[in-house]
């Protein structure tokens, strides 16, 4: 059974802010009007529903209570097609907990030079209604997306979309309970983190159960479910001939499965769309996870290598954020440099647990050695990412709060790789990699990402603003001069905003 959609079943309010001062024929039309903006939101992937006009504080109060406490509302776009008076908002957007975006559009595109007169002014007002709005959520300190634009316009259309996507990322968050099996690769200092703060800022449940937890619904798989787990294998991979049925080790390809169909039954038992676990604290797992790893991560949850939890969030996330677009969200960790001056490439991979979502061939499944963790040679999936655009971002902990780092990358070909059969991407960062490199080692960011293929920067922006959190971006015009400045005033911001 894979993962639930993170789409199914989430809507978007559509919000409409007037007044009675212009009568209940201009509310008529305000009314239709705004249905037929909210109609031309139909194509986007989180369904758009329209609400009545609101034109009073305790209508505007309800909706905003309503909104919070219905599960499948993720977001709030707000217009205001004539004026609104912003006091009336003052309460309902205090109250508001849902992310919120500020839809300055209007009815129409053109104007009708000949025969425009104060009626039409009156009633096609949002250049002034808006500003009043966005005076008073400046004022109150309202975190939200501007869009500006008529809604045909397809780059109004893409932001909007982009700020969906942050919704329904903000949403898994907010739901997510993340399962680690043992504790974080011992002496490594990255990947700690306050799991405490993680649930007050991300709403993310991060615990703990014994790695022999999993031994024991590993131990559960039946000899059937096997089976029809290996043919799976064989429809989907290229399954080198030692791994399949009366190869001299198909017995590692079992044992593998028989994690996997562990694995998801411990994950789906408990409700788990994240987990991590670590190659020092295997108990009775007969393999360090690789390919059943691979397999869930593909299908959309998170995980976190040596107890990586932060990484298994953003993994969570970015893989449902890009739910229906090609490509995937994946672990990736920084490991080596082609420097060769000008075409300088990161080859990035991990000992096993790449996503097959990062590519659209086939990939090889595989056995090898591994050097580390002291188990029997795991079983793999074998293959390189797509070349084209991606994003890496990691999550560290700052002590007091969290930041995000960000990275606009281009993975490239990669030469054939005989002897590192693991699934990896080759890429190369803007601005350039010594800019990149510097950038992000003056963030104290992380060697373990998330890289995602499937959504773009817009996306992570429009995350870390709905979340309150720091994404420091290393892309195209960023110098190490200006980034180290940015992380100065953010060092300064992000204590500040947050209180005592
Ligand atoms: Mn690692």
């Amino acid at each position: 059974m894979a993962l639930k959609s993170a789409f199914e079943g989430k809507t978007i309010w559509f919000v409409t802010g007037s007044q009675h001062l212009y009568g209940e024929e201009t509310l008529r039309q305000v009314a239709e009007q705004s249905q037929a903006i909210a109609a031309q939101l139909a194509g986007l992937p989180v369904s758009v529903e329209w609400k009545p006009v609101l034109t009073g504080t305790e209508e505007i109060k309800r909706l905003a209570l309503d909104a919070n406490s219905d599960d499948s509302v993720i977001g709030i776009i707000a217009w205001m097609h004539t004026f609104s008076p912003a006091k009336m908002w003052i309460t309902g957007l205090d109250l508001l907990r849902k992310p919120l975006l500020h839809l300055h559009t209007q009815a129409n595109v053109e104007l009708p030079w000949d025969e425009i007169d104060f009626d039409f002014m009156n009633l096609n007002q949002a250049a002034h209604g808006d500003r009043e709005f966005g005076y008073i959520q400046t004022r109150l300190g309202v975190a939200r997306k501007t869009v500006v634009g008529h809604v045909s316009n397809p780059a109004v259309q893409q932001q909007i979309e982009d700020w969906q996507r942050a919704c329904v990322g903000w949403n898994v968050a907010q739901n997510l309970k993340l399962a680690r099996f043992g504790d974080n690769m011992r002496f490594v200092a990255v990947t700690e983190g306050d799991k405490t703060e993680a649930e007050l800022r991300l709403g993310v449940q991060v615990n703990t159960w014994g790695i022999n937890d999993l031994a024991d619904a590993v131990d559960t798989a039946t000899e059937e479910q096997v089976d029809a787990l290996i043919e799976e294998y064989i429809a989907t991979y290229d399954v080198v001939p030692e791994l399949l049925p009366g190869g001299e080790r198909h017995q590692s390809l079992r044992d593998g499965a028989a994690i996997e169909i562990g694995l998801r039954s411990f994950l789906e038992g408990g409700g788990f769309e994240a987990f991590t676990d670590t190659f020092e604290d295997l108990g009775r797992l007969q393999q360090l996870p690789g390919l059943a790893v691979q397999r869930l991560m593909a299908e959309g949850y998170g995980f976190g290598a040596e107890g990586d939890w932060k990484t298994a969030i953003l993994i969570r996330v970015a893989a449902a954020m890009g739910e229906g677009l090609p490509g995937g969200a994946s672990l990736m960790e920084d490991y080596t440099y082609d420097l060769i001056e000008g075409d300088e490439k990161i080859l990035g991979a991990h000992m096993l647990e790449v996503s097959p979502s990062l590519s659209s061939k086939r990939a090889r499944l595989e056995i090898h050695p591994l050097g580390i963790g002291g188990k029997e040679d795991p079983v793999r999936l074998v293959f390189t990412a797509d070349p084209g655009p991606a994003l890496v971002v990691a999550m560290t902990d700052m002590r007091e709060r969290f930041r995000l780092t960000a990275n606009v990358v281009e993975n490239v070909e990669a030469p054939d790789l005989p002897k590192l059969p693991v699934g990896r991407a080759v890429w190369k960062p803007q601005p350039d990699f010594s800019t990149s490199a510097a950038c992000w080692l003056a963030a104290g960011a992380t060697h373990h990402t998330v890289m995602t293929n499937a959504v773009g920067i817009e996306v992570f922006r429009d995350f870390a603003e709905i979340a309150g959190i720091e994404l420091a971006v290393i892309e195209d015009g960023v110098t190490v001069r200006s980034f180290q400045q940015e992380l100065r005033w953010n060092q300064a911001y992000f204590r500040l905003a947050q209180g005592m």
